[in-house]
């Protein structure tokens, strides 16, 4: 097989810079995709002084014309990671107090900036003998872990919860189209991990938050199409997530 390609989005920092890094010490060719030209450009530096080969992409998932330039750029792309994502709030995580501003940012992120991309790249990934979609979802979308006796059914949500669970939803329904197709689509969760994102209040390293994404990425044939899973979490034993 030839050298693959993948692209990350929001890979200038936190987990999908640690995507970007592991898929790179692999061997993959990595399109490193960042909103802001300054940041992805710095990020790259970095990637390429790790030893990296790595390209930098310009791309806002919330802004088509973006995407379509991005697009325009590549002749080939065999791994798709939908990483970039925001958590935004108002007051406090209830629901009953986020305002319809934030609630659309959320899923115009996190929900239809997935869309958007990956119908945009399927036509390239379509092309791939290996087409590998990856999800970077969250536990807190699971709806087996947020009712019940788990503990996390004690935890608010807020928009970004139930984003993740459309993600999740995405996911499946991607997955049964794609099922006669070599195309396989997963989605993990990294765990609650030290980024930005949580203001650096998470306890798992990027890095190995990152790992079940990078091992996504690079399923064989005989893979799983349309999981949720986590990796070596703390408080779960299995690597599949109930959805
Ligand atoms: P992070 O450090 O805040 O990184 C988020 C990345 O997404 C940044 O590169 C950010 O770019 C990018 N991004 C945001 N909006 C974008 C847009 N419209 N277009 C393109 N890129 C955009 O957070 P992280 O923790 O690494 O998050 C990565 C993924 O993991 C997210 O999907 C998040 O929901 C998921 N996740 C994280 C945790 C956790 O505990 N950290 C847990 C579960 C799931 P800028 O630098 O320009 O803002």
């Amino acid at each position: 097989m030839e050298q693959r390609t993948a692209l990350v989005t929001g890979a200038n920092k936190g987990i999908g810079y640690e995507i970007a890094k592991g898929l790179g010490s692999k061997g993959v060719k990595v399109w490193a995709a960042a909103r802001s030209e300054e940041r992805g450009k710095e990020a790259v530096e970095k990637l390429r002084e790790e030893g990296v080969e790595v390209e930098f992409l310009q791309l806002d998932v919330t802004d088509e014309a973006s995407i379509a330039a991005a697009v325009a750029q590549m002749q080939s792309l065999d791994i798709l990671v939908n990483n970039a994502g925001i958590a935004l709030a108002d007051g406090g995580w209830n629901t009953s107090e986020l305002t319809v501003a934030t609630t659309r940012k959320v899923f115009e992120t996190n929900v239809i900036g997935v869309v958007a991309v990956t119908n945009a790249f399927l036509p390239l990934l379509r092309k791939s003998e290996a087409p590998r979609i990856v999800n970077v979802s969250s536990e807190v979308g699971s709806f087996g872990f947020m009712t019940g006796d788990h503990e996390f059914a004690k935890m608010q949500g807020g928009a970004y919860a139930a984003s993740k669970s459309a993600l999740n939803m995405l996911t499946v329904s991607y997955a049964k189209e794609f099922k006669d197709t070599p195309i396989k689509i997963n989605a993990m969760t990294p765990g609650y991990t030290k980024t930005d994102l949580n203001h650096n209040q998470g306890w798992r390293d990027p890095a190995l938050s990152a790992k079940v994404a990078i091992d996504l990425s690079l399923l064989d044939e005989t893979g799983p199409n349309g999981g949720f899973f986590q990796e070596g979490l703390e408080y779960h034993k299995d690597t599949t997530v109930p959805w």
